[in-house]
């Protein structure tokens, strides 16, 4: 697959089918009320499908048969090794089908084929087997008593999990939350993004090819306000898995106290700082990182590294390194191998990007980029930015700009480094670039970040956990951790004769 063409790609796709109907009870079904919606290829413009368009009914059928599975047991009493064997043939299945997999996602919102296949698609499997393997490998606790008294702390399934999922990496967010709500014996009920609805309804297909039991995994397109607005007040969900903006995020905690209080992991967004210092190492790949930590994937990424900090002595230099990266990387058609970056997302999207490039022009200083571009006369593309001269004030460093938008702002101390890049609403992640030991430690003791990446940028694996702190959110994904979100704790208190 590596090795295919641009053709080759274009021939994949234009052969692909879609699944276009929301999938409930273990079977693919239209909208209650026979609506859809269109999902668009931001690259060329073009209608890729219609796609049910679920509502509050759709909603309470999956979450109605979510429930009905979980109480069936077939599921989250299934033994341990059990669940597991299917979770791994469930990972088996994505990595057989791993081109149709990365092409819904390249199609459905713009990203390039080449990072689809490469790190999207293999990521997904990678996660269930992760999920899959920890299965039968987590203990619960036996809590220290005197004799006579046994008191175990098990760790239980919640029942039914919501998941409200962004349109950025659609399969690996689906994923992120399903494999660990899934391995640990919940019902879920999936809410992707309507921009990307695709590459989710495949997946539950192929979980139910994989022997997960029908109603264990539902997935329902739809938009965020009408049916991600049902899943978050629904009085039957347990809790609710999201990842998305700050603002929705908000709505979530509101719409849980509103309905049934049920538990709220919120993921959200970020304006992670990038802190490069004179004495690092190896300046040529810093640079390479600090363009990959706000290029990759058109920037459409919660934890790029959007605000980069530069010692002012090899600040112009730095500058001058990164603009020659960003001048190589320019838009093409996502399908395309030779491609650097892929389309935004949508019209949407690339409209409240140029605004902040706009602005950004008469506020400070244009070093490259700065256009919206066509690729083939079509599509929603945006060149790689770069703004050096930003102000802490300026829009352009304060606000998630979701784009391949990078803010430059030179500083001359590391107190000054670590508390400019404090000042931020937000605190997902950050990198720090230096060969002074105790300066990285320090620095990373001292941001109030979620993940803080040392000579490297957003450092993430199955084994640690994601997410963030201040209006990041404080959900986690990831890790052994991700199980907190969807588990509860029960106590079981035992008197026998001692
Ligand atoms: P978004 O908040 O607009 O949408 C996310 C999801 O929420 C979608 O499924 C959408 O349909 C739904 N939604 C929208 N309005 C809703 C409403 N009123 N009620 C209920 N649901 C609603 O975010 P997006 O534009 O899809 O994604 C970009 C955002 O996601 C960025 O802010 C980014 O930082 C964030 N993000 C965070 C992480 C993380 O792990 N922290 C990861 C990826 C993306």
């Amino acid at each position: 697959m590596l090795d295919h063409t641009h053709q080759e790609w274009k021939t994949r796709a234009s052969g692909l089918d879609f699944r276009c109907q929301a999938f409930i009870d273990g079977r693919f079904v239209d909208a209650a009320s026979g609506k859809t919606f269109d999902s668009v290829n931001p690259a060329t413009g073009t209608v890729l499908a219609q796609v049910a368009e679920g509502d509050a009914e759709d909603i309470n059928r999956a979450v109605a048969s979510a429930r009905r599975a979980f109480e069936a047991g077939h599921w989250s009493r299934m033994p341990p090794g059990d669940r597991k064997a299917v979770m791994l043939k469930l990972a088996d299945l994505i990595r057989k089908n791993l081109a149709e997999m990365a092409l819904l996602d390249s199609l459905d919102m713009g990203k390039l084929i080449t990072d689809a296949v490469t790190v999207d698609a293999p990521g997904s499997a990678h996660f269930f087997q992760w999920y899959a393997e920890a299965i039968d490998k987590v203990y619960d606790e036996v809590a220290p008593t005197g004799p006579g008294d046994l008191a175990l702390v098990r760790r239980v399934s919640l029942g039914v999990v919501g998941a409200v999922t962004p349109w950025n990496f659609p399969l690996d967010m689906a994923t992120w939350k399903a494999a660990a709500a899934l391995a640990a014996g919940n019902s879920v009920v999936l809410k992707p993004a309507e921009q990307s609805p695709l590459s989710a309804l495949r997946l539950a297909e192929l979980a139910a090819e994989a022997g997960v039991p029908d109603g264990v995994f539902n997935v329902v397109p739809g938009f965020g306000h009408i049916a991600g607005r049902a899943l978050g007040l629904h009085m039957d969900v347990d809790c609710l898995a999201f990842t998305g903006s700050t603002a929705i995020g908000r709505k979530f905690m509101e719409y849980s106290g509103q309905s049934n209080l049920k538990q709220v992991w919120p993921e959200t967004g970020g304006k992670s700082p990038n802190i490069v210092f004179a004495d690092c190492d190896n300046l040529e790949t810093a640079a390479d990182m600090a363009a990959f930590g706000i290029f990759f994937n058109q920037g459409e990424v919660c934890s790029a590294n959007s605000r980069l900090y530069v010692e002012r002595a090899i600040k112009d230099d730095f500058v001058a390194m990164l603009k020659e990266r960003a001048d190589a990387m320019q838009p093409g058609d996502p399908l395309d191998p030779a491609s650097k970056m892929g389309a935004i997302v949508d019209e949407k999207q690339t409209a409240s990007i140029m605004q902040f490039v706009e602005e950004g022009k008469t506020s400070a200083n244009l070093v490259t980029g700065g256009a919206r571009v066509t690729v083939d006369g079509k599509g929603c593309f945006v060149q790689p930015t770069i703004f050096d001269e930003v102000t802490q004030e300026n829009p352009l460093a304060r606000d998630e700009i979701f784009g391949p938008v990078l803010s430059v702002i030179a500083f001359d101390t590391e107190d000054e480094a670590v508390s400019m890049a404090n000042e931020s609403i937000y605190g997902l992640a950050a990198s720090v670039w230096t060969d002074n030991l105790s300066r990285a430690c320090r620095i990373a003791d001292n941001l109030h970040v979620g993940t803080v990446s040392v000579n490297t940028v957003d450092a993430l694996s199955a084994q640690t956990p994601f997410g963030g702190m201040k209006q990041s959110g404080f959900g986690r994904d990831l890790s052994l951790h991700s199980f907190d979100k969807y588990t509860a704790l029960k106590t079981i208190w035992i008197k026998y004769k001692a």
